[in-house]
């Protein structure tokens, strides 16, 4: 039995580890097989506080899970396979085991939707993004390819052209599916250009992103274009399905929260998870460390 069980352990679900064991909380992270979360698949993170020349991802995730380990959580690292929210204690199953607490944080992060290439995800994080607000820089004076045609993506690539000399937005539709003022700010900006109705069939490149192989949906020819990047913005899928007979969730399957709280007492989320706007290491840290002192305070009141 536990005070606190927090399942997933990117950036949100270590800050809640860091906050609920120095607040004294006996508290079990249940870390998957890796920590770190999407972090750590980060060559460079630039934008953390307290890191003026930048620090790899898995450095920082080394010293978040040992700052974790200072203050006493305990950490297993594999899934929690199933939760039982009905009544308390609270039930998470790893397996055939189960742990029980009278609270729970769920930090489970959320996964960008992908294109589904083995190029992407071999290059991913060598030239394949999917934060500009993270990586932009990165492309000063350089070429991108930015995929996608909603709001987060003619935002992203906006974002980009502060940077970069070249963005050419890819996208499968015949129009662009996001707000009016983004699809006109894209229209009046020199560095963007549109390739409407094709999509990406290939990253090319051994150890970092040389080009892309784009298909013409209207002909199915394929071209290669040079580029230095390719950011990927076709939507985010949150990690939920394992609350999905638990919890209530929205139609794009996030959890039903008020900020860091759900509708189950006791039960907070934290992190990417239930973040539709932001989606930063340093947000979902922020919202860890909420859900924490909201988690110590329930037990509190117990
Ligand atoms: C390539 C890349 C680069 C980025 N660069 C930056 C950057 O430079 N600066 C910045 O501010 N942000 C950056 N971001 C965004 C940042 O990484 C995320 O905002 C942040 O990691 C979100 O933290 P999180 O803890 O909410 O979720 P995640 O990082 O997604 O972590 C969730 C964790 O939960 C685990 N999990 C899922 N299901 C289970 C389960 N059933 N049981 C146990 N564990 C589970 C997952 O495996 C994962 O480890 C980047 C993202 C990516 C993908």
């Amino acid at each position: 039995m536990y005070d606190l069980i927090i399942i997933g352990a990117g950036p949100a679900g270590l800050t809640a580890a860091i906050y609920a064991g120095r607040a004294k909380l006996d508290t079990l992270l249940i870390a998957g097989k890796t920590p770190g979360g999407q972090i750590y698949l980060t060559y460079q993170v630039e934008n953390y506080p307290g890191f003026p020349d930048g620090v790899t991802g898995p450095e920082l995730v080394e010293r978040m899970v040992s700052q974790v380990k200072r203050f006493g959580a305990e950490i297993i690292l594999e899934e929690a396979t199933k939760v039982d929210f009905t009544s308390e204690p609270y039930k998470v199953y790893v397996k055939d085991k189960v742990f029980e607490a009278y609270s729970v944080i769920i930090a489970t992060g959320s996964r960008n939707r992908l294109l589904g290439l083995e190029s992407e995800s071999r290059l991913m994080g060598r030239g394949v993004f999917v934060c500009a607000t993270c990586d932009a820089a990165l492309y000063e004076e350089l070429r991108v390819v930015a995929v996608g045609g909603g709001d987060s993506a003619l935002q992203e690539a906006l974002d980009i052209t502060k940077f970069a000399s070249e963005v050419i937005i890819v996208h499968r539709r015949d129009t662009f599916s996001a707000q009016r003022y983004l699809i006109e700010e894209v229209e009046n900006n020199p560095k963007i250009t549109t390739m409407m109705h094709h999509t990406v069939e290939e990253v090319l490149g051994e150890d970092f992103v040389t080009g892309v192989r784009v298909r013409n949906l209207d002909t199915g020819e394929t071209h290669d274009l040079q580029t230095d990047g390719v950011l990927i913005a076709i939507g985010w899928l949150p990690n939920t399905e394992l609350f999905r007979s638990q919890l209530e969730l929205t139609d794009q399957g996030y959890i039903t929260a008020d900020g860091v709280l759900t509708s189950k007492p006791g039960v907070f989320v934290a992190g990417d998870l239930n973040d539709t706007v932001y989606r930063q290491l340093a947000t979902a840290c922020g919202s860890g460390c909420k859900a924490a002192l909201e988690a110590e305070r329930y037990l509190g009141h117990r």
